[in-house]
């Protein structure tokens, strides 16, 4: 088989938590172009059944939405249930939904810092631990990808994030653990890094808005990243030819960081 014959995903199924737009909804759309069938679990169920209808009116895979809380582990497990009684396998898991607040850090409540770590660290660690345990039970491995961030790995100025990047960062140690307590199953656990992005979360927050031609200045591109741009190489961590590529992280920001 060719190459690209051999990176589709036909016959598997995914889930996508946050896929109802942005990033989500882009690796959504990569993986039912690739084969897959998809289930777009998102907190904002409206939106969700609206990508799941767009994809599926131009693909042939099957897109489902399924509202989804990952904070909340009753949430999840619905969420765990559907994929079984619908498809009866899992075998790719985009724990992807995320939140930003910036906040300096003298200011910010601890309300606010336990929603940021809720959501972005213990929901990837809830929707994670979900799919491993279907996957051991399968016997037949997987893939998960978990979204970090470029701010896992560096502090950008100006906008004050203390809790996005202390969960992001999580993020990625949460995944090598995974990846090493997985192996055995043959399940690979690898996280993705996006740098600055064009989707609601910086397009449309009105902190971070001001921000973009600051950070465009700095950026070595000169723009931002487009959420296709995370879709190809999420297609391949979520194939078989990424089968010996497991804990790593894969940093896609334009070189933003190499600074
Ligand atoms: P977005 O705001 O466009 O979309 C996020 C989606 O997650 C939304 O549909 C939202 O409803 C959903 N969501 C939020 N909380 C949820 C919850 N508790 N349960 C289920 N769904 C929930 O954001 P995006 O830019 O597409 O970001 C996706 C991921 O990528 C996030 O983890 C984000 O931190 C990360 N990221 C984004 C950028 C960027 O520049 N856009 C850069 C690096 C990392």
């Amino acid at each position: 088989m060719k190459i690209l014959e051999k990176m589709r995903l036909d016959g598997k199924t995914a889930f996508v938590t946050g896929g109802a737009r942005g990033i989500g909804k882009s690796v959504a759309i990569a993986f039912a172009q690739a084969g897959a069938n998809v289930i777009i679990a998102d907190f904002d169920f409206k939106e969700a059944e609206k990508t799941a209808t767009e994809i599926s009116s131009s693909e042939k895979a099957t897109v489902i939405a399924v509202k989804t809380d990952v904070t909340d582990q009753v949430s999840v497990n619905n969420l765990m249930d559907i994929i079984k009684n619908r498809f009866n396998q899992l075998d790719i898991a985009f724990c992807n939904a995320g939140i930003c607040m910036n906040i300096p850090a003298e200011d910010m409540t601890l309300a606010q810092w336990a929603r940021v770590i809720n959501v972005n660290l213990t929901g990837v660690f809830l929707t994670a631990q979900a799919a491993g345990k279907i996957m051991i039970e399968q016997g037949r491995g997987g893939s998960i990808i978990n979204t970090a961030s470029m701010s896992a790995h560096i502090v950008n100025v100006p906008q004050p994030q203390c809790a996005y990047n202390a969960s992001k960062a999580g993020v990625i140690q949460l995944t090598k653990s995974l990846a090493i307590e997985w192996a055995k199953h043959n399940i690979r656990v690898n996280s993705l890094s996006p740098g600055y992005i064009g989707t609601d979360l910086t397009l449309n927050s009105k902190s971070l808005q001001p921000l973009i031609q600051e950070w465009n200045a700095m950026a070595p591109m000169h723009r931002l990243g487009s959420p296709e741009e995370l879709q190809s190489i999420c297609v391949y961590l979520a194939g078989d030819t990424s089968s010996f590529t497991s804990g790593a992280d894969f940093i896609i920001d334009g070189a933003f960081s190499c600074f």
